[in-house]
């Protein structure tokens, strides 16, 4: 069973469901585990064996003074210590190891998920509670596997060696002590489920301090371009004080737990001392048996202890697995479909497109027909839905209603490979990432040569700027291109575009970010470019639409016209307004 499928498996809610999760992902690691299982139940025999000596040792020695004893002892006392540590190293590091193992697959199975989920997650998730289950929440994930799965190993076998001895050398006495064990388990289990609870809550607490932090070092400019160091400062220590409080919350349920199982430990020893020294003088009793019972019993207290908290962690774990799940349980974007070369032939049919959560649709019935190879611009002020069109198209959403074709074939059955393979997107949106500017262009065409990187770079007039940085094409860009100008960044964005060399272009304000000077020189790029493939223009300069046959006049979603500038300067009324107020822009440059 692969890791998508143990969370996605449709399981009824309790903690036994849970265990199973965790058996489930520790079964490819199963040698491993039974290796340690071994160990671990050797370890708990070695602390059996040295409860359950003390009484021969005592009898040889007080009783029958047996001298050889006195090398004997001590040599097989630092044996058995030496097979306990040794035992210990084993157990801890096969554990630690399947921990590190299933967190590192996890790791891997969640970026995975998070490639295959669609754009509208990314809308409605904030990226720091996506970064805090996969840092944080796996992090106490480890240490569960690591620990407290061991812990509960180890310890429980010890626990059930240590009775055993108590038992054979004083039933009644050993029952007796056992009266107390049913107090701690019930007492734990209260506690465990308010752990839980507990637990959820300071994960997503931890998910709201990393996004503050996300988001600032995103923003940090912003922050300081308007003197927002200290709300963010105040807003951080918020939500950390929060994080905390809620943090000593679990501290407090753990030591509580932990200070039950104290209690009813010393009413258990306390009944021992009490009923055990009326046998040893009542005869009923040796003393050395006695004794051997009192190292059993002293030395239980601490794994059950410890057998405590394994139940509280597991609750923790728990908390960390429903995270997860969550992720999981995402509906991927669709896959499989036609695969196929594109020519560029694009209907929409009655097209309408509500983005999730909200009331008013983004585009409303719109129904246009673009020719293979025409240029087509669309026009409308911010907000009437361009971009929307474009990333419809480019299969980021699905329409709400009506079709889209692409060369005959409904976008909903081609594969969004094929779709996005032909259609190549120039747009503010689409970034850079934090690589050279050769990685940056050849996200284009990941197998390009060197060649083609430069003859890219150049139609785009990329080029010249590009030599002239430190390092020419290896110089590194920073984060979202920050080391670049807006107009370079675009001039990058192109080349990208030019290296794809796609059916259908889209350029959404593509050189809204240029001077005069560099948009004349992309605008020669951008018609190269333009010539035999389809090409949606989403302009605010009408200037660089001029070369359109037709002109989409967008308003509140809706078209209000379609036509050439003739026709529509006459007709659309919004197109004039944007028309006019563009000359007064461009007289002004
Ligand atoms: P334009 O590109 O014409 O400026 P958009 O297509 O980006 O406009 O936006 C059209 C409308 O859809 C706007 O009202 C905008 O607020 C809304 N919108 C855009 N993206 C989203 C989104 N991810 N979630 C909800 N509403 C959105
Ligand atoms: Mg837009």
């Amino acid at each position: 069973m692969n890791i998508n499928d143990i969370f996605t498996k449709k399981r009824p809610i309790n903690d036994l469901q849970d265990l199973a999760i965790f058996y489930e992902l520790s079964k490819p690691h199963l040698l491993r585990l039974i290796a340690a299982i071994i160990c671990g139940a050797a370890l708990a025999g070695i602390n059996g064996a040295i409860a359950w000596l003390v009484k021969p040792a005592l009898d040889y020695f007080f009783i029958h003074k047996t001298k050889v004893l006195l090398i004997l002892l001590p040599l097989g006392i630092i044996i058995l210590f030496l097979f306990r540590g040794g035992f210990t190293y084993l157990t801890n590091y096969l554990m630690g190891s399947i921990g590190a193992k299933i967190v590192r697959s996890l790791r891997k199975e969640i970026y995975d998920k998070l490639l295959l989920l669609p754009i509208s997650y990314y809308t409605r998730t904030s990226s720091g509670s996506v970064v805090s289950r996969l840092l944080n929440d796996l992090g106490i994930l480890h240490s569960i596997i690591a620990h407290t799965i061991k812990d509960f190993f180890v310890e429980g076998a010890t626990v059930i060696v240590l009775a055993i001895v108590a038992i054979s050398r004083q039933w009644e006495l050993a029952l007796l002590s056992f009266i107390v064990i049913p107090l701690m388990g019930y007492s734990i289990g209260r506690l465990g489920k308010i752990m839980k609870s507990t637990s959820l809550k300071t994960r997503k607490l931890i998910s709201q301090v990393t996004n503050i932090l996300n988001e600032s070092l995103i923003c940090m400019k912003i922050i300081k371009a308007f003197n927002m160091e200290e709300r963010m400062s105040k807003k951080h220590e918020n939500a950390l004080a929060e994080h905390y409080r809620n943090t000593m919350r679990e501290v407090r349920i753990d030591e509580f737990s932990r200070f039950m199982t104290e209690i009813l430990g010393g009413i258990g020893v306390a009944i021992i001392l009490l009923y055990g020294s009326y046998l040893v003088m009542s005869d009923d009793m040796t003393v050395s048996s006695f004794f051997s019972f009192i190292a059993a019993i002293l030395m239980i207290y601490t794994p059950i202890r410890r057998l405590s908290k394994v139940y509280n962690n597991f609750q923790q774990g728990r908390a960390v697995i429903e995270r997860i799940k969550e992720i999981f349980s995402e509906e991927n974007e669709r896959l499989g479909g036609i695969e196929k070369q594109l020519k560029g032939h694009i209907v929409f049919e009655n097209v309408s497109f509500k983005y999730p959560g909200t009331s008013e649709y983004a585009i409303k019935e719109l129904n246009f027909e673009i020719k293979q190879g025409e240029i087509i611009a669309i026009v409308g002020i911010s907000g009437a839905g361009k971009s929307t069109i474009v990333d419809i198209l480019d299969g980021f959403w699905s329409p709400t209603e009506g079709n889209i074709l692409i060369d005959g074939i409904n976008i909903n059955d081609l594969s969004l490979k094929s779709v996005r393979h032909n259609i190549g997107m120039v747009s503010q949106d689409l970034v850079l990432f934090n690589d050279t500017i050769r990685a940056n262009i050849l996200c284009g065409k990941l197998d390009a040569s060197d060649h083609e990187i430069i003859a890219a770079a150049k139609a785009a007039f990329a080029h010249e700027f590009i030599i002239e940085l430190p390092e020419g094409y290896d110089t590194i860009i920073g984060e979202r291109g920050m080391k670049l100008s807006g107009g370079q960044k675009q001039r990058l964005t192109i080349a990208r575009a030019i290296l794809k060399n796609p059916s259908i272009l889209i350029l959404d304000e593509a050189t809204s970010s240029l001077d005069s000077d560099s948009e004349q020189k992309v605008q020669m790029a951008l018609e190269k470019l333009m010539t035999a493939r389809t090409t949606i223009i989403i302009a605010h300069r009408l200037s660089t639409i001029k070369k359109a046959s037709r002109i989409i006049v967008m308003n509140r979603g809706e078209i209000e016209q379609i036509g050439s500038h003739d026709e529509i300067f006459l007709s659309s009324q919004t197109y004039r307004e944007l028309y006019s107020l563009q000359f007064k822009n461009d007289n002004m440059q």
